[in-house]
C-alpha cells in the first residue's frame, strides 16, 4: 500500500481509531485522502477549517429494528441503516441496499463515496446511504412488501425532498420503491414524489432511471477511450453481475460497437463467445429473477463456470458491475496481461487498491466508480427536476442529458488529474474535482 502524505496520515489514524472494524469504510476513506495532499497545499483554508476530518464524520446515523412476518407467520428481525453523511451542496441522496453482508461499515463506504460522485454531477444533492440485511433473494412479493412496509414505518420520519431522498441499490428495483412510496404516502398522508427516485413511470419516475448508472459508466468509457483516440468498436468486453448496472451496460456498449461475451451472478459466469444474449439475460433475472446459469439452457454454445472468476476471460474492456472489491491484484494483473486496455467501474469500490495500483502502473484507462458510475444518482436528480416541475421528459431529452452529464465529469476528472500534474488518472481527478466542490460549500457555510 502506497505511504499517505504526512498532512493527512494523522487523519486515516483517526479515523481508523473512531470507526473499529468498519474495513470498507476504512478503504474507501483512504482512496479519497491519498489525492488530497496536494489540495491542502493549494488550499490551506480547507486545513484550518478541518475540512477532511468534518467530511469523514457522518452528520448522522440512524439504526432501527426491522421486524416482520413472513408467508407461514414466523416473525423476523432485521437491522435497517440510514448514514446522512453529507448536505452541504443539497439533501442527502443515495441508494438503500438489502443485502445479507449489509452493516454500518458498508453503509459508510457506500455513503462516503456518494458525497463525493453527487458533487461531480454538478447537480444539488449531498451525499448518503442506507440499507438492510434482510435478503430479498427466495422471498416473495408479499414478504418483500411486509419487509418494505415496516423498513419505511422507521425511516419516513428522517425522509423529506428537502432532507434525505433515497433511491434503489443492491436488491433494491422498482419493485421496493414502490412498497417503500407506498407506505410512506400511507403514513405522511402525502403525495411527495420526489421524496424517494427510482420510481415507476405511472407514478413519478423518471424515463431512463433504469438503464441511467450502465449508460452513463459506458457513456465514461467512450469518453476515455476518445480521449486515447479510441472506440468500443469491435472490442470485446466483460461485465460483472447481471442486475440492474450489469444489464443496461450491456445494452449500451452493445448499441456503441462492443461485444459483451461473459457476465454473472454470485453463484459463476457465463461465456458466450457469439455475444451475450441480453433479452434472454433481462427475462431470466428481471422478469422471472432466476439464477444466471439458466442461461445456457437457451445457448448451448454458452458455457457456465460455477464459482468461476469472470476476470480470468480475456477482454478489452472490463466493466464490474456487481459489488465491492471483486477485483483484486491478481484479477487486475491479469486482466492486463490479457490486453485489457480500459475498466470502468459501474459498481461501487469493485477494485481492492492492489487492484487500482496495477491499472494505473499500467497506464490504462481507469475509471473509478465515484465518477463512471455517477449517471444512476444523476438522473436521480433529473426524476427530482421533474417531480418538481410536475413535468416528464422524453427518453431521447433525458438520455442526452445524462449523456452531457457524462461528458462534463470525464472532463472534470481529466482537466483536474491535468492541473495537479498526473495526466491520464481518473482516481485523483475525481477525488479533487469532487472534494474542492464539497469543501467550498463547507467553507461557505460556516462551523456547521
Ligand atoms: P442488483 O441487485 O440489481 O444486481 C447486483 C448484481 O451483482 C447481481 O447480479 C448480483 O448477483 C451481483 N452481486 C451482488 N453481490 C454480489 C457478491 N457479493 N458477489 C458476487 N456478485 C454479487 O444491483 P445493482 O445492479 O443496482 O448494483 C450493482 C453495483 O452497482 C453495486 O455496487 C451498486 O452499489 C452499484 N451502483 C448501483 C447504482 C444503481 O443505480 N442501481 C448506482 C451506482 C452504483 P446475485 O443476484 O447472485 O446476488
Amino acid at each position: 500500500m502506497t505511504k499517505l502524505d504526512e498532512k493527512v496520515e494523522p487523519m486515516f489514524q483517526e479515523v481508523l481509531k473512531r470507526n473499529p472494524g468498519e474495513t470498507e469504510f476504512h478503504q474507501a476513506v483512504r482512496e479519497v485522502i491519498e489525492s488530497l495532499g496536494p489540495v491542502l497545499v493549494k488550499h490551506p483554508e480547507f486545513g484550518h477549517h478541518k475540512i477532511i476530518e468534518r467530511i469523514c464524520e457522518p452528520e448522522r446515523q440512524i439504526i432501527f429494528r426491522v421486524p416482520w412476518q413472513d408467508d407461514k407467520g414466523e416473525v423476523h428481525i432485521n437491522r435497517g441503516f440510514r448514514v446522512e453523511f453529507n448536505s452541504a451542496l443539497g439533501p442527502y441522496k443515495g441508494g438503500l441496499r438489502f443485502h445479507p453482508s449489509v452493516y454500518l461499515g458498508i453503509v459508510k463506504f457506500l455513503g462516503f463515496e456518494q458525497i463525493f460522485k453527487n458533487a461531480l454531477t454538478g447537480m444539488p444533492i449531498g451525499g448518503g446511504k442506507g440499507g438492510s440485511d434482510f435478503d430479498p433473494k427466495g422471498k416473495s412479493d408479499d414478504e418483500v412488501m411486509r419487509f418494505c412496509q415496516s423498513f419505511m414505518t422507521e425511516l419516513y420520519r428522517h425522509l423529506g425532498e428537502y432532507t434525505d431522498v433515497p433511491a434503489g441499490d443492491i436488491g433494491v428495483g422498482g419493485r421496493e420503491i414502490g412498497y417503500m412510496f407506498g407506505q410512506y404516502k400511507r403514513i405522511t398522508n402525502r403525495y411527495e414524489s420526489g421524496v424517494l427516485t427510482g420510481k415507476g413511470l405511472d407514478w413519478g419516475g423518471s424515463l431512463v432511471r433504469p438503464e441511467a448508472t450502465g449508460y452513463g459508466a459506458t457513456f465514461f468509457v467512450n469518453e476515455m477511450l476518445k480521449a486515447r483516440k479510441d472506440s468500443f468498436d469491435g472490442k470485446i468486453c466483460s461485465v460483472s453481475g447481471s442486475g440492474n448496472v450489469a444489464i443496461y451496460t450491456i445494452e449500451k456498449i452493445t448499441e456503441l460497437g462492443g461485444k459483451v461475451v461473459s457476465c454473472s451472478d454470485s453463484n459463476g459466469y457465463i461465456y458466450h463467445e457469439a455475444g451475450i444474449d441480453l433479452d434472454l439475460v433481462k427475462q431470466l433475472k428481471e422478469v422471472e429473477r432466476r439464477r444466471i446459469k439458466d442461461y445456457t439452457n437457451y445457448h448451448k454454445d454458452a458455457k457456465y463456470v460455477a464459482g468461476g472468476n469472470i476476470w480470468q476471460i480475456p477482454c478489452q474492456v472490463a466493466m464490474p458491475s456487481a459489488t465491492q472489491n471483486e477485483i483484486n491484484g491478481k484479477d487486475a494483473a491479469l486482466l492486463v496481461k490479457n490486453g485489457c486496455i480500459a475498466v470502468g467501474e459501474g459498481a461501487n469500490m469493485p477494485t481492492t487498491p492492489e487492484g487500482v495500483k496495477v491499472f494505473l502502473d499500467a497506464k490504462i484507462a481507469y475509471g473509478p466508480g465515484k465518477a463512471a458510475n455517477a449517471g444512476g444518482v444523476a438522473t436521480s436528480a433529473l426524476e427530482m427536476q421533474q417531480n418538481a416541475s410536475r413535468d416528464a421528459w422524453s427518453f431521447e431529452f433525458t438520455e442526452k442529458k445524462l449523456e452531457d452529464i457524462m461528458v462534463n465529469i470525464h472532463r472534470l476528472c481529466y482537466e483536474t488529474a491535468e492541473e495537479y500534474g498526473e495526466p491520464g488518472n481518473y482516481v485523483v481527478g475525481a477525488n479533487i474535482a469532487g472534494f474542492i466542490k464539497v469543501a467550498k460549500a463547507m467553507v461557505a457555510m460556516g462551523l456547521i
